[in-house]
């Protein structure tokens, strides 16, 4: 046990000076409007035989739409419809694993992710799982996996987490909601194709979009940036003002927002997220609440950590007359506000990244009380 601890902590992303790390990139990525299209190509060469399939894990959204139908199936291949109401869970994930198991007598030779953060997520976990024992629960935390994964694709339907490109993937597990960080998790191959966001609700658009605002706030407002995370950060925040307060055609807007996730998600790969996704994590784990609409719901009360995009936020959300849920937190138990303040609090490198090593002095357990009584 002690042992593990001391691995985990040795790998968790920590200030730049003290550990370089040498992190995985998706080694292949498609861009372009109708690239989806060539899916069927790109997996041709990846397909061991007839008798291992592609599983594609879809977002039940498409259920019955003509993208379904461009899912280039051949042989056993199967296409297994997920609903991303909830976010996605260790126990899901060894769920879905044992039906691919069972159902298949050889390992499949890929698992293609289409949908957004939430089937993306699924499709990375899925994949390490298929080829590494126990639960997907044993493996939250950093650089646990001991086996590569199965080749995995991510084709998102919604821009913002910058999913597509990170090294984790995260999950709700029996007692933490923490992702799998391992060299194995990224995917190898990317579509990016702008024409898939076409169909995605407006405040679900903002929410999403908004977690690419706040993963560059946060980046480049922390003390972990460097000039790798300072140069995506930059540009990332650079089209999420275009997108969200400038005039665009919905295409342009579309495409932008793709680009601006993923530059996002290689600017914090280098560096941190902060405050707002430390306390959202909170708000996901107690009640549930969804990563993208649980950081704006912090991220608005954050002026005194990040007033400037604070400020830009709120003109963001004026411009698109979003109006935020409130009183989320106000019938909460004292034990659920403890249980969600000590699972921010859990969030160690996030603090240190968005305060510093002495982040402990500024922020107490009184501190993110008033905080989220707010919400
Ligand atoms: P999501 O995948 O949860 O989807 C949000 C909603 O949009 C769903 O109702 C979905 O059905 C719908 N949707 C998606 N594409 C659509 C389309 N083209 N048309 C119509 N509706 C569409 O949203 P998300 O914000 O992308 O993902 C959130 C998840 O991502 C969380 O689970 C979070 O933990 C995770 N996340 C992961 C990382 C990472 O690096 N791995 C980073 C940030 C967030
Ligand atoms: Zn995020």
């Amino acid at each position: 046990m002690e042992e593990k601890r001391e691995i985990e902590l040795k790998n968790i992303p920590t200030r730049a000076s003290e550990q370089y790390r040498n992190f995985p990139m998706v080694p292949r990525v498609v861009y372009g409007t109708g690239s989806f299209d060539q899916l069927g190509d790109i997996l041709m060469p990846k397909r061991r035989h007839s008798e291992a399939p592609m599983i594609f894990l879809v977002d039940d959204v498409f259920e019955g739409t003509a993208l379904l139908q461009r899912v280039p199936t051949i042989f056993c291949d199967r296409i297994i419809l997920i609903s991303a109401n909830e976010e996605p869970k260790t126990e899901q994930v060894d769920a879905l694993v044992n039906i691919i198991l069972a159902d298949f007598n050889e390992l499949p030779s890929g698992i293609i992710g289409i949908g957004g953060g939430t089937i993306m997520d699924l499709a990375k976990a899925v994949a390490i799982m298929l080829t590494n024992k126990g639960s997907a629960s044993e493996y939250q935390g950093w650089d646990l996996v001991g086996n590569p994964s199965v080749y995995h694709v991510g084709i998102p339907t919604i821009s913002g987490t910058g999913a597509e490109v990170s090294r984790t993937t995260v999950l709700m597990g029996p007692d933490k909601k923490l992702g799998i960080n391992s060299d194995y998790t990224t995917f190898d191959q990317v579509i990016l194709d702008p024409n898939l966001t076409q169909g995605v609700p407006k405040h679900q658009w903002f929410y999403t979009g908004m977690d690419c605002f706040i993963h560059c706030i946060e980046s480049l407002n922390g003390t972990f940036l460097n000039a790798f995370s300072k140069s995506y950060g930059e540009k990332s925040l650079e089209l999420c003002k275009e997108v969200f307060l400038g005039e665009n055609s919905p295409l342009e807007s579309r495409e932008k927002l793709m680009m601006a996730s993923w530059h996002g998600g290689m600017s914090i790969a280098y560096s941190q997220v902060g405050v707002a996704h430390a306390m959202s994590y909170g708000l996901g784990y107690v009640l549930g609440v969804k990563h993208g609409i649980g950081n704006c719901l912090v991220f608005q009360y954050l002026e005194e950590f990040y007033p400037e995009g604070v400020s830009i936020f709120k003109d963001m959300l004026q411009k698109h007359a979003i109006e935020l849920p409130k009183g989320i937190c106000a019938n909460l138990s004292s034990e659920d506000m403890d249980t969600m303040i000590t699972v921010a609090l859990g969030m160690v490198p996030l603090w240190e990244n968005a305060l510093g090593e002495n982040w402990q002095a500024i922020i107490t357990r009184d501190k993110l009380q008033s905080i989220y009584k707010k919400i």
